[in-house]
């Protein structure tokens, strides 16, 4: 009997969990005779009935443990509170919105109890349902941060995995406040398995991203895990040096052997405008890296928690 901690990130979901109880329900139904379970619902700072329908489901259920955040503090705050409070051998993490279907948990158990894996992840193979412009920018974003990062970063990743506690002790032995989960996994190494699936629509309740708080989120994802960006003004210093240089030649030779003098308040004008976009845009990439250090070095708890019904070792 191995057991089985099931981490639930929950953000105004008082439609989607009943539904999704419902389900891991039968799933733990079916894994009766191998696994035992614990769900472990994060109430990240819910404005909704959230709180009240955990503690509802925790009053039937003695498996669902609930802790509740003080305030909304991210997804991602929600999955480390969960992985540092989780008991089991084993450790999922899934959407409420039953977007990450729990009904491959039985095999990604299975995958994993061979003992050649030490984690087994989903991916979703389609982008159907989802706006095509925000599919366009998801792909982007992960040709440019696989060529610029170290850390792979696997395209269409969910969150969704089931860990061994070796792994999971080492996702919580890292301690960043600018916590992006899909590099972080990948970064702490373990053999991973994927599991491909077709994406699946939300089953109640609404998104929580918007577009700018994705493109945000990328971008942290980026300042997390490669220091390029920081080079690119280096870079284009060079090349600017270079094209000055060049210029500076053609103008003199041109005024030497025709004498004609350097007429050109325009393209001055552009010139200027020029290079000051580039060194406004360098200084803004060096703003971002430092005000992630800054937050960093502020060492604030990554989540403050309200209530809960874990028990404090
Ligand atoms: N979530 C959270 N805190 C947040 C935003 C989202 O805990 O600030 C949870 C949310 O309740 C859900 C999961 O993260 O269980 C994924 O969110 P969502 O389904 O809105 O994201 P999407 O699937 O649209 O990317
Ligand atoms: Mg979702």
């Amino acid at each position: 009997m191995k057991k089985i901690s099931v981490i639930v990130p929950c953000y105004n979901e008082q439609e989607a969990i009943p539904f999704f109880y419902e389900e891991i329900v039968k799933v733990s139904q079916s894994m009766e005779q191998e696994a035992v379970f614990e769900y472990l619902f994060i109430n990240d700072g819910s404005k909704d009935q959230t709180v009240k329908v955990l503690k509802d489901l925790a009053q039937k259920d003695e498996r669902v443990k609930y802790i509740s955040f003080s305030k909304n503090f991210g997804k991602e705050a929600a999955m480390y509170a969960g992985l540092e409070k989780s008991t089991g051998e084993y450790v999922a993490v899934i959407d409420v919105d039953l977007q990450d279907p729990p009904n491959l948990l039985p095999k990604m158990f299975h995958d994993l109890d061979c003992g050649i894996y030490d984690c087994v992840a989903t991916r979703r193979v389609s982008r159907k349902g989802e706006p095509p412009i925000r599919s366009f920018f998801a792909k982007m974003f992960y040709a440019m941060i696989n060529k610029i990062s170290k850390t792979e970063i696997v395209d269409g990743a969910r969150d969704y995995r089931l860990m061994t506690r070796q792994m999971v002790d080492a996702i919580v032995s890292l301690k960043e406040y600018n916590r992006f989960s899909k590099g972080i996994f990948s970064w702490v190494g373990f053999n991973t398995k994927w599991i491909e699936y077709q994406n699946v629509e939300r089953r109640a309740g609404e998104t929580k991203w918007s577009f700018w708080k994705l493109l945000k989120y990328s971008l942290d994802g980026i300042v997390a895990f490669s220091t390029v960006p920081l080079s690119i003004a280096s870079f284009l210093g060079l090349i600017l040096c270079l094209v000055a240089f060049i210029l500076i030649c053609i103008i003199v030779i041109k005024t030497w052997a025709f004498g004609d003098p350097v007429a050109g308040y325009p393209s001055l004008i552009c010139v200027i405008l020029f290079i000051g976009g580039v060194q406004l845009f360098c200084i803004g990439i060096l703003g971002k890296y430092l005000s992630q250090t800054y937050l960093e070095t502020k060492k604030r708890p990554i989540y403050l928690i309200k209530e809960q019904n874990v028990d404090e070792e």
